[in-house]
């Protein structure tokens, strides 16, 4: 679990995969994948939310899911 409980949740939909979230990512726990952003490092995201602001296309929203779940969808 992260420090504050919240993880980036992906709607891939939304995801145009330029990379934005990972190079702004102060913890460098996120990676791109072929089909979008994931989190190798969930337990080291600090939940500060860069990321989603970051995000043109609104494509991140923060949530409370297990880091299992945030971005397994896109793991490559
Ligand atoms: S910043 Fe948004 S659109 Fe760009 S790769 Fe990340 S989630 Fe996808
Ligand atoms: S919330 Fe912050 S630390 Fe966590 S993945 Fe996004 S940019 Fe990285």
């Amino acid at each position: 679990m992260t420090a504050f409980g919240e993880l980036p949740v992906l709607d891939a939909s939304r995801c145009t995969r330029c990379g934005d979230c990972v190079e702004v990512c102060p913890t460098d726990c996120m990676a791109l994948a072929a089909s979008g952003p994931w989190l190798p490092r969930p337990r080291d995201c600090v939940s500060c939310f860069a990321c989603a602001l970051v995000c043109p296309t609104d494509a991140l929203s923060m949530g409370s899911a297990e880091p299992q779940s945030a971005g397994s969808a896109n793991a490559p």
